[in-house]
């Protein structure tokens, strides 16, 4: 931590659980997040009751976990908190379904900024508007609840008529188990700015194209697809675990002088400032609403060219090949790692 590092961290002892412990919270959706918020609300003595359409598969996931399953409206209704967790692009429609359910002084809570930021959702305004957002897919805020550990998460207050709204979300947060390793306060605007521009310009679209581009070198030079897939795309979780561990000098410590030499005379060169300004130019988009504006846009035309992008993905060399050796040397499984807990 350096010296000017001034956010504050919020753990268990800072949270009151009073701010929730007589409420009723409406978990709507159980995927990903929302399996893992009501379990680990209902395990944490809060009452909680989760809002499905009638005939959603997630329903039998939901009883087989001892939940109370009913509409998003009646689940919304009975509720204190309504905690919206199904996609990002379907909670304009549900909001629509329960906006006559929330009563003055209720909580409307998100995992994500997007579609107040944008102006998807309009809420009352005579409600809490509420952000708890683990830094994490929801299976790991679940396993890790049950191993009595914790996720960091983000808290952000959008809304705040009860004056008791950030009170109730660090209350939300440790009924998740999310002040267990610590949770900072940020805005809307903020976290819904930095998780896009991260997520394009970093984490999934940054990487991805790095990833493809090094293998598309390698092949193109003749060597073979598979010593290109190990070299480029399975070693990068190797370096990824050493970066989440101790940073990049934690890295550069483990890898031979060879390769931090080779890395820091030749990285800067292929991300270079031409990536540096691409990357300026992806944050305006996110930053005027532009990439909002054509991302809805898309939704509503049917996902055109999401459909065929994805399948250009799916078809790409690297996917083919990769298949084959995972079935091959199958080190996924040896971890006991599943495809959901490995999502972004
Ligand atoms: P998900 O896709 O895993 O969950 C889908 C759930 O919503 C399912 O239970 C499905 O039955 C239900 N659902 C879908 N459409 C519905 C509809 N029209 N009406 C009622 N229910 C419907 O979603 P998720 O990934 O858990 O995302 C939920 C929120 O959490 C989003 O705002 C997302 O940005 C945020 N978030 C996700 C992650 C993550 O890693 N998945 C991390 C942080 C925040
Ligand atoms: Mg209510
Ligand atoms: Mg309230
Ligand atoms: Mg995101
Ligand atoms: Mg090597």
């Amino acid at each position: 931590m350096t010296d000017d590092f001034t956010t504050e961290v919020y753990y268990d002892e800072d949270a009151n659980r009073s701010f929730i412990d007589d409420k009723t919270v409406a978990v709507i959706g159980y995927g990903s997040q929302g399996h893992a918020h009501a379990q680990n609300l209902s395990e944490s003595g809060v009452d909680v009751v989760v809002g499905l359409r009638e005939g959603s598969s997630s329903r039998s996931a939901a009883h087989a976990d001892g939940l109370d399953v009913e509409t998003p409206a009646e689940a919304a209704a009975r509720a204190d908190i309504v905690s919206m967790l199904v996609p990002d692009t379907s909670q304009p429609a549900v909001f629509e379904a329960i906006r006559d359910e929330l009563d003055a002084g209720d909580t409307l809570q998100f995992a994500h900024g997007f579609n107040i930021h944008y102006n998807q959702i309009q809420p009352p305004e005579d409600v809490d508007v509420t952000m708890v957002a683990p830094k994490s897919p929801g299976h790991l805020v679940r396993r890790n609840y049950e191993n009595d550990q914790g996720t960091p998460g983000l808290i952000a207050v959008y809304q705040n008529v009860s004056d008791e709204a950030k009170e109730e979300a660090l209350a939300y947060a440790h009924g998740i188990g999310c002040t267990r390793a610590g949770v900072i306060e940020t805005t809307f605007r903020e976290e819904t700015e930095t998780d896009l521009f991260g997520e394009q310009a970093v984490l999934c679209g940054g990487v991805t194209s790095l990833i493809k581009q090094g293998y598309e070198t390698l092949v193109d030079a003749g060597y073979s697809p598979e010593m290109a897939y190990f070299e480029v795309l399975n070693e990068m979780k190797l370096i990824v675990d050493l970066m989440y561990e101790g940073g990049l000098g934690g890295m550069w410590d483990s890898v031979s002088d060879t390769a931090e030499y080779g890395g820091l005379t030749r990285g800067d060169r292929i991300v270079d400032e031409h990536a540096r300004e691409n990357m300026e130019e992806v944050l305006e988009e996110v930053q005027d609403g532009s990439f909002a504006r054509q991302w809805i846009a898309e939704n509503q035309a049917n996902r055109p060219s999401y459909t065929q992008l994805r399948h250009a993905e799916e078809n790409h060399d690297i996917e083919r090949v990769g298949a084959r050796l995972r079935d091959l040397f199958a080190w996924a499984e040896e971890e006991g790692e599943s495809e959901d807990e490995e999502q972004a």
